[in-house]
């Protein structure tokens, strides 16, 4: 199985990191996705560009290292994405590649316009990932010249985080349905869905130590476990991460299951 994990900013993860970790572990593929480099954290002061986007990839790194996990940023612009064909069509790209059979990303209605952007991209990634003419279609430079067709095959990107190249070369559509799992919203129309992650527990709340030694966060990793505690009560569980789950393109079974 792969797994793809479609975040806006480093950090975002931490909602699903015992579950990624999980597939990991049972020997799936999981790739983190952020669409942008979470480069306004205002921990970075007044360093440069170059230095904070470069500390970000390295959160990134450090992240999916400790899961076993592949990873990838885009560079959407934190707080400026707008949830564009463009950012769709460069996320499709990325999953005619990788060919998820799942996706994770944020719920529909998170306060952040980049949560929610980043959301309504991977849904509509799904759709443009089916289409050979648009994944494949021809791309322009600033100046309007035509670039070559993407070949993300050997894409060195995929392993060390770089954004995607430009090579030549054509992508096959990915058609396989995909269940595309969002973190739980109260207001969610769509069935909720709950994974017991007691045994990663220990890693996820490494992960979000983390992260709250650089963002130094009041929440700490004590509520961050009681936080996973209850939400593995409502699922039967000692500890639980929680997503809604919205599946499209279903192909017929023969019974119900
Ligand atoms: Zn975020």
């Amino acid at each position: 199985m792969r797994i793809m994990a479609v975040f806006a900013h480093p950090d975002d993860e931490i909602g699903c990191i015992g579950t990624l970790a999980k597939h990991t572990a049972r020997g799936d593929e999981v790739m983190l996705v952020w669409t942008t480099l979470g480069e306004l954290a205002s921990q970075f002061g007044d360093a440069s560009h170059e230095e904070v986007t470069r500390i970000r990839r390295e959160h990134g790194a450090w992240v999916a290292d400790k899961i076993g996990a592949q990873h990838h940023f885009f560079d959407m612009g934190d707080s400026r994405m707008t949830g564009s064909r463009a950012e769709g069509l460069q996320l499709a790209r990325l999953y005619a590649q990788f060919r998820p059979n799942a996706v994770i990303t944020w719920s529909d209605d998170h306060p952040h316009p980049d949560h929610r952007m980043s959301a309504k991209i991977a849904y509509d990634a799904i759709t443009l990932a089916r289409i050979p003419k648009i994944i494949n279609e021809q791309r322009t430079n600033a100046s309007g010249e035509p670039l070559p067709p993407p070949d993300l095959s050997g894409d060195p990107g995929m392993d060390s985080g770089e954004d995607a190249p430009q090579q030549v070369g054509k992508l096959d559509p990915w058609r396989e349905p995909i269940r595309f799992y969002q973190y739980y919203a109260p207001a969610s129309p769509y069935p909720e869905v709950f994974i017991d992650m007691e045994d990663k527990l220990e890693v996820a709340a490494e992960v979000m130590t983390f992260y709250h030694d650089f963002y130094k966060w009041p929440w700490n990793t004590e509520r961050f476990r009681e936080g996973r505690a209850r939400t593995g009560q409502l699922g039967g569980v000692k500890a639980a991460e929680h997503f809604n789950v919205r599946m499209t393109h279903l192909k017929a079974r023969d019974y119900l299951d």
